[in-house]
């Protein structure tokens, strides 16, 4: 599975007007309701100098608008996505729409990013023109490997596979990595326990025609009978070559030590043999109905752009993803995943392996 995002938001706290706090983790921390006033704002660093605001679209999906105003606005003229109406007419997927041939895809973006010494002027004034500079986006849908059927295990992390695999208004499998890759865009997705998030991030120039995209990953993912057997054999092939790394093996044998019955000891990853059931695309197709649910999920935005712009484009774009009015999984019926004895030998264990490794970030 991949790593990390530029940008995650995490859907465990709702943000719907009504509740005190929220959380939201990632770039936000906290949101909380000002005292009679009904007016809600960010706590955030006094030298953060981003403005951030939480909406609620009336599908229930929750979304955090983040503007960074230290980046100058755009020429009238490199405002090409920025017509709203113009997002759906010039976004089919052939390959001829414009390229962004000198972008720069590295997401170092502001002004007080460092420049090495290698760069030339040139390439400098390319790095900081405000058309060139990364936008993000992250998605975080409440469900994850949890929530996995015990016939179907894997079920979780092969739905965030298909669903880049076609929709309703783009069916091309790979149409949307090739506009990325036109474009100098990322994007990435990784499945966890609880939650599922998928990362975006494309030059200011073109985001709003990645985010267009983007979004029907989560309005109408075809979900396709011969493409699901196709990312089963890609899921395997993940755990194949995950299966030569500690972490992946530590984290097997924490598994293996859950209690009877509880979902800490799904095997998240899924494989051939464990994808391997009667019926996958029908199963694949109502765990999507079922947790796909723009309720049960919390979008994120970052660009240089306005929050007034980012909410209109945000509202455009995201208002069509369904919901279904279902409760979010919950497992607080479950109880510890370990037994008491089991953990303290966890711990135990967990001590040196921690120590083995230091990562630099
Ligand atoms: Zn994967």
């Amino acid at each position: 599975m991949p790593n990390r995002c530029v940008l995650q938001a995490q859907t465990e706290g709702q943000v719907d007007g009504k509740q005190d706090s929220a959380r939201l983790n990632g770039v936000v921390q906290w949101h909380v309701r000002e005292g009679g006033e009904g007016e809600e704002r960010m706590i955030k660093p006094d030298r953060d100098p981003k403005l951030y605001r939480v909406i609620s679209l009336t599908n229930g999906l929750t979304v955090c608008l983040v503007s960074d105003p230290r980046c100058s606005p755009l020429a009238e003229d490199e405002h090409l996505d920025d017509n709203f109406n113009d997002i759906d007419s010039a976004d089919d997927d052939s390959e001829d729409d414009d390229v962004d041939e000198d972008y720069e895809s590295d997401g170092e973006d502001c002004e007080d990013g460092e420049s090495s010494d290698s760069e030339t002027e040139e390439g400098n004034k390319r790095r900081h023109h405000p058309s060139q500079r990364q936008s993000a986006a992250a998605l975080c849908v409440a469900v994850g490997s949890f929530s996995d059927p015990p016939e179907v295990q894997g079920l979780a992390h092969l739905l965030e596979h298909m669903v880049f695999m076609g929709n309703s208004r783009y069916p091309s499998e790979n149409g949307f990595d090739a506009f990325l890759k036109r474009h100098g865009g990322t994007d990435n997705a990784f499945t966890d326990t609880h939650m599922t998030t998928f990362i975006l991030g494309c030059p200011r120039r073109s985001f709003a025609r990645a985010l267009n995209r983007w979004a029907q990953f989560f309005v109408s993912p075809l979900l396709r009978e011969d493409a699901v057997s196709r990312e089963t054999e890609a899921v395997d092939s993940e755990f194949q070559e995950a299966l030569l790394s500690d972490s992946t093996r530590w984290e097997a044998l924490v598994s293996s030590l859950a209690r009877q019955g509880h979902p800490m000891g799904n095997f998240s990853w899924g494989n051939r043999k464990s994808l391997q059931c009667h019926g996958l695309p029908k199963s694949l197709r109502e765990f999507w109905e079922n947790h796909y649910s723009a309720n049960h999920m919390t979008l994120t935005v970052q660009s240089q752009d306005s929050l007034d712009h980012l909410e209109h484009l945000v509202t455009k774009i995201f208002s069509d993803i369904p919901q279904n009015n279902r409760p979010k999984p919950d497992f607080s019926h479950v109880g510890p995943a370990f037994e008491p004895s089991v953990l303290h030998r966890l711990y135990r264990g967990m001590t040196p392996f921690c120590y083995s490794e230091a990562n630099v970030t």
